[in-house]
């Protein structure tokens, strides 16, 4: 059995098993896809002390930061159920969609999330190239342009208050009749004379021009009327999935969106089992955050383990 096995190999896994194997700890990880999320984001410029980098790179970077100690690192294995210690000390088990399963003392998970897509032409195609989905991250690309923040729950109306001090602009399209983030948000996104907000709206089309986004279509659900808005970018704010769904009968604490619920110390309700990053009820998901979270759960998986004799 492995000392420290972390599930899920994106910023906060990374992150997590330098730390246990730089404590000497038998460290694995295991990951459906090594990097996650970095994969599908193109240049970023808010990772304190590197000026710009590219997900890709930054991803391999990850990967040879790990390859520099005895990691083992077991790529496109898909974690499929959890089976927890009986008692603290005692080997938790982890079982994956292969048939395999591994055993471990302390057990890191670090699954990472996905946005939720809108599934409409034109997405996949200019995903980067004027849909984003992080407003921390791609915000200022948008300086001086007209967007829409499609989705009026808390996070789109937050995202279009961010956005509309930074870009010309804002259209928030929202599909229900009306927006549904808090009251306090509402007003401020109302106090604000560069953005529009239209509900009961469906966007039914991202345009572009071949390289680029230049507008979308949406369908005034009421009347039906398509229409058209010229546009250099769209943020999709639709939700946050965490990639829990594979441990909703394990025992573990999810919160009502089935984030993994931590404490401050990245400790679950599970003694050995430690949570970290974008999957978990940590506010605000990016990578330095990731890291730092995954460093965290690593130390408490360290104290944990020298606390805890093998059962
Ligand atoms: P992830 O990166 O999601 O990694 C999760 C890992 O778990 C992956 O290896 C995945 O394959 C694996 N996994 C999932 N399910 C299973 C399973 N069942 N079994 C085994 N393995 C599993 N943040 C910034 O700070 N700056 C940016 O500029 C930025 N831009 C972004 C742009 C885009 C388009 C996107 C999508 C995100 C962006 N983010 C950015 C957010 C950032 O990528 C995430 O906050 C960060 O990657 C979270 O790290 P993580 O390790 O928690 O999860």
């Amino acid at each position: 059995p492995f000392e420290v096995l972390v599930v899920g190999g994106g910023p906060a896994g990374a992150s997590a098993a330098i730390y246990t194997a730089r404590k000497g700890f038998s460290t694995g990880i295991a990951a459906e896809r090594f990097g996650g999320q970095l994969h599908d984001t193109l240049g970023i410029e808010n990772l304190t002390g590197t000026t710009y980098t590219e997900g890709p790179k930054l991803a391999a970077q990850l990967e040879s930061h790990v390859g520099e100690y005895e990691i083992d690192l077991m790529d496109r294995l898909q974690a499929e159920k959890l089976i927890p210690a009986s008692q603290p000390g005692g080997l938790h088990e982890v079982v994956f969609a292969n048939g395999a399963s591994l055993k471990t003392r302390s057990l890191i998970l670090a699954t990472g999330a996905r946005w939720r897509n809108l599934g409409v032409p034109g997405e996949a195609e200019y995903r980067n190239k004027g849909v984003a989905y992080c407003p921390h991250c791609d915000g200022p690309l948008f300086k001086g342009k007209r967007i829409a923040v499609i989705g009026g729950g808390n996070s789109g109306v937050e995202a279009a208050i961010d956005l509309a001090k930074i870009v010309d602009h804002v259209t928030v399209i929202e599909f229900d009749t009306k927006l549904r983030a808090d009251e306090v948000l509402q007003a401020k996104l109302r106090s604000m004379d560069n953005v529009e907000v239209f509900t009961n709206a469906q966007t039914t089309e991202i345009t572009g021009d071949g390289s680029r986004v230049n507008g979308l279509v949406y369908k005034d659900r009421a009347s039906g009327e398509e229409h058209r808005v010229e546009l250099a970018g769209v943020f999709v704010q639709i939700g946050l999935v965490p990639n829990t769904e594979w441990l909703k009968d394990s025992g573990l604490g999810l919160s009502k969106f089935g984030e993994i619920e931590i404490d401050g110390d990245a400790a679950t309700n599970l003694p050995g089992v430690f949570a970290a990053g974008d999957c978990t009820t940590v506010p605000y998901k990016q990578i330095v955050i990731a890291m730092g979270e995954g460093s965290k759960a690593a130390l408490s998986a360290f104290d944990y383990l020298i606390r805890n004799e093998p059962v």
